[in-house]
C-alpha cells in the first residue's frame, strides 16, 4: 500500500517523522540512533528530506580560499533505501526542484524505481543561501507543481527527451506535498497560496504534509479553508518540539511562523536550553491530545535533535 493510501484509509491517528542525512563526512549512526528510539511506538512511515548542491568556500591553505559546489547532507536516495532495509517501513524521500536540472531529477526517479521506492514527497525545495530568492538551476523547475507534472508525465512511461521506459508499469510513484497553515513566505496571499496547494492536489498529491506550526487553531483554520477549497485528501501535521533557546528566534525567522502568546510567555523564562526541552515537551504534548482528538490521520514529527524529546511525547500521549 502506499503512504497516500495508509493515510486514507487509517481509522486512528498514526505517528511519522521526518530525518535528515548526515552533514557531509559523517556516518549514518545519529540517524540509526534516532530510528531506533522511535520504532517502539510503530511508525506508519519514515521521511529523509534533500538538500540542494550550495556553494561554499573551502579553505585551501591559510587565507587561500575556493569556491566549491557540495551538497552539505548527501545521499538521500541510498540512506532511504538503508532504512528501508533495516528497519521494514515504508519510507518516503523528498524529492525537489531546487539545485536540479529536469534531467537530474529524471536519474534520480529511475534510481528510485530500479530501489522499488515509489513513495515521495515533491517539493520545491529551498533557495541558495547565496540568492535573495529562488532561482531555478538551468533546465530545472520553478515550482513543486511542475515537479508533480513530470512524475506524472514519467509515470506514464515516457522521458523527458523522447523514448519509453517501464519502470513505473506495475507500481506508478505516488507523492505527498507541502502545505502552510501560516502562509508560504513568499505566497501574496493566503488565497494564493492555497490556489497554488489546490493545483498540486489537482495534479495528484496524495497527502499534504504541513509547516511547522504551534498553535493548533492555525491548523485547524487549514484544514477547514482547504475543504472549502476542494482539498479533501489527508493534511497531515508537522511538528517540532523545542529544544534549545536558539530556536525562539531562528524558527520564526527561518520558517515565517509565530508563536503562540502563551507559549512566548512560557519561553522568556526559559534559562537554558533544559528549560525549553521542558517547555517544548510539555507544549507538544497538550498540542498532540488535542490533535488526536480532532482524529488527524497523522502525527508527524521534525525529528532533528529530538528524538529524547519525541519519545517522551508519545508515551505520554
Ligand atoms: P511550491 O508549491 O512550488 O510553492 C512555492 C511558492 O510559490 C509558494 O509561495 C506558492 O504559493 C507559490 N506558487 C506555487 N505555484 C505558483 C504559481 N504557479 N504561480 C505563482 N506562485 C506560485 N526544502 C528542502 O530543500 N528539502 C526538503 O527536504 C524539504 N522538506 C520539506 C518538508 C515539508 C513538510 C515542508 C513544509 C517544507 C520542506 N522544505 C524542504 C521546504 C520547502 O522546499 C520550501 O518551503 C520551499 O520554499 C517551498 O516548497 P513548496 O514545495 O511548498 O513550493
Amino acid at each position: 500500500m502506499s503512504v497516500s493510501e495508509i493515510l486514507r484509509l487509517t481509522k486512528e491517528t498514526l505517528f511519522s517523522f521526518e530525518v535528515l542525512p548526515p552533514l557531509r563526512g559523517k556516518s549514518l549512526e545519529q540517524i540509526y540512533d534516532t530510528i531506533d528510539r522511535l520504532m517502539p511506538f510503530n511508525p506508519a512511515f519514515i521521511e529523509v528530506t534533500t538538500h540542494r548542491i550550495d556553494y561554499v568556500y573551502k579553505e585551501l591553505s591559510p587565507g587561500q580560499y575556493r569556491r566549491v559546489e557540495e551538497r552539505l547532507r548527501p545521499g538521500t536516495v541510498p540512506i532511504s533505501y538503508a532504512i528501508k532495509q533495516r528497519y521494514g517501513v515504508p519510507v518516503v524521500p523528498h524529492v525537489i526542484c531546487s539545485g536540479y536540472s529536469q534531467q537530474e531529477t529524471e536519474n534520480e526517479l529511475i534510481d528510485l524505481a530500479f530501489l522499488g521506492m515509489h513513495d515521495l514527497l515533491v517539493l520545491r525545495g529551498d533557495k541558495s543561501k547565496q540568492d535573495s530568492r529562488f532561482i531555478p538551476k538551468e533546465g530545472g523547475l520553478q515550482y513543486a507543481s511542475e515537479l508533480c507534472e513530470q512524475i506524472n508525465d514519467f509515470n506514464k512511461g515516457n522521458l523527458l527527451y523522447g523514448g519509453q521506459h517501464e519502470l513505473t508499469r506495475e507500481t506508478p510513484f505516488t507523492y505527498g506535498v507541502a502545505g502552510y497553515p501560516e502562509k508560504h513566505e513568499e505566497a501574496m496571499s493566503k488565497a494564493s497560496d492555497l490556489r497554488a496547494l489546490k493545483r498540486k492536489v489537482d495534479l495528484g498529491a496524495g497527502y499534504v504534509s504541513t509547516q511547522m506550526f504551534y498553535d493548533n487553531k492555525k491548523y485547524f483554520d487549514f484544514v477547514k479553508r482547504c475543504r472549502e477549497m476542494g482539498i479533501n485528501v489527508p493534511i497531515i501535521p508537522g511538528l517540532k518540539p523545542l529544544t534549545t533557546l536558539n530556536q525562539r528566534a531562528m524558527l520564526p525567522r527561518t520558517f515565517h511562523i509565530d508563536f503562540p502568546e502563551k507559549l512566548v510567555r512560557l519561553l522568556e523564562k526559559c534559562q537554558t536550553n533544559d528549560d525549553v526541552k521542558e517547555v517544548g515537551v510539555d507544549w507538544m504534548i497538550r498540542q498532540c491530545r488535542e490533535l488526536k482528538e480532532h482524529e488527524v490521520p497523522c502525527l508527524h514529527f521534525y525529528s532533528m535533535n529530538a528524538a529524547a524529546q519525541i519519545v517522551k511525547i508519545m508515551s505520554a500521549i
